[in-house]
């Protein structure tokens, strides 16, 4: 039986040869010249002028939150649907995260919705760009400017999306990205905050590397963190930014594939959203059932499964979860995150692969 999981990573660049050449010249800790490298490349494919590299996307978060001086007693405006990094790190600051209800096209936070979200104590916004969806900046950004809010893009699961011909990651105050084995572009494990703005990067440097005085060894002004990345993540880092043009065009062929080859289900399925303003990078393809909910949804899930085809189910809204369970309604994320799956999004997903699983697809919907 054929079998396609639902994420793959694609090493076929010089992955192998900058990392051997960390290994030959011992340079395998966080000092090197692919961090640097890596840095500089990755600001230039934001278009901003710093690029700051941590250990993960979730460390990416917490400094890129620590750097704006979010701490204990301020409020952040997240969607509730997102992965839980977005809200632990907001945590992690003593500050909390007020869920915000999404838009159903994409998911992304309904900025319509917030004003009434606002309160003395919000500091800032995260957007999150969803599945590789960009939020639509532009009303988002006039409204904090009208309440005087830090704008944070979450970025981890949309390198190269584009809001009206921009790149995500140049619109916030900062931006962290994820490098996770399952994102758009890995290191394995690792992440990235980008901002155009010079005192932030400093800060962020400052408190990536435990704080320490840049001119005074062992000298300690804050309490920073050690969320440095390693030469060997960010050799590997290099050559995959050096493919990212390639990987950004087969996701959009692979996704224009499925749109073709599901487009006949669409009584039964949304397929996803276009918006003219956007470039959609497919992190993942995100289909959802018109009808029905949680349990047909992971009844299609099993039926796929049967025929070795991997999915995973939308993240489940954070209002769900014990951490931040509560009991206000969002509307648009309970309709819509319980019957949503992420189908096999990767360079390895060919167009045999894409009718086989539409195929599988149409049989598991008349089944249900
Ligand atoms: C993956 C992800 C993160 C966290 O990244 P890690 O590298 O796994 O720590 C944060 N936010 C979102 C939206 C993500 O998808």
């Amino acid at each position: 039986m054929r079998k396609i999981p639902v994420a793959c990573v694609s090493l076929n660049g010089n992955e192998s040869k900058y990392v051997l050449d960390c290994l030959e010249g011992t340079w395998i800790s966080s000092i090197g010249k692919y961090i640097t490298l890596f840095e500089q490349e990755f600001a230039k494919f934001c278009g901003v002028k710093h690029a700051v590299a941590t250990n993960n996307g979730t460390t990416a978060l917490h400094l890129a939150l620590v750097a704006c001086g979010i701490g204990p007693g301020d409020e952040v405006l997240i969607p509730t649907v997102t992965y839980i990094a977005t809200a632990n790190a907001v945590r992690y600051c003593g500050a909390e995260p007020i869920l915000a209800d999404v838009v159903p096209e994409t998911l992304n936070i309904d900025v319509s919705n917030l004003r009434h979200r606002i309160t003395s104590k919000t500091k800032a916004i995260i957007a999150v760009h969803l599945y590789g969806h960009p939020v639509e900046m532009g009303p988002l950004l006039a409204l904090a400017e009208e309440f005087g809010l830090i704008v944070i893009e979450d970025a981890a699961e949309a390198h190269g999306a584009e809001y009206l011909g921009r790149r995500v990651g140049s619109f916030g105050k900062c931006s962290s990205f994820s490098f996770f084995g399952n994102k758009i572009l890995t290191t394995g494990e690792g992440g990235m905050v980008t901002t155009d703005d010079d005192d932030l990067a400093e800060k962020l440097r400052l408190f990536r590397g435990q704080g320490v005085d840049p001119k005074r060894r062992y000298w300690f002004e804050v309490v920073g963190y050690n969320y440095r990345m390693t030469n060997i993540q960010a050799a590997i880092g290099l050559a995959q930014i050096e493919q990212i043009d390639s990987f950004l065009t087969a996701r959009q062929l692979l996704a224009s594939r499925y749109d073709i080859a599901l487009a006949h289900l669409s009584d039964a399925l949304v397929l996803p959203q276009k918006s003219p303003w956007a470039r959609q990078v497919y992190w993942m393809y995100t289909v959802y059932l018109r009808d029905g909910g949680e349990i047909e949804r992971n009844k299609c899930m099993e039926l796929l499964a049967e025929r070795g085809i991997e999915t995973r189910p939308v993240f489940y809204p954070m209002h769900v979860l014990p951490p931040y369970a509560q009991q206000s309604s969002f509307p648009t994320s309970d309709k819509w995150a319980c019957r949503g799956i992420n189908l096999p999004t990767h360079l390895l997903v060919s167009q045999q692969d894409v009718e086989y699983i539409a195929d599988a697809l149409k049989e598991a919907l008349v089944a249900l």
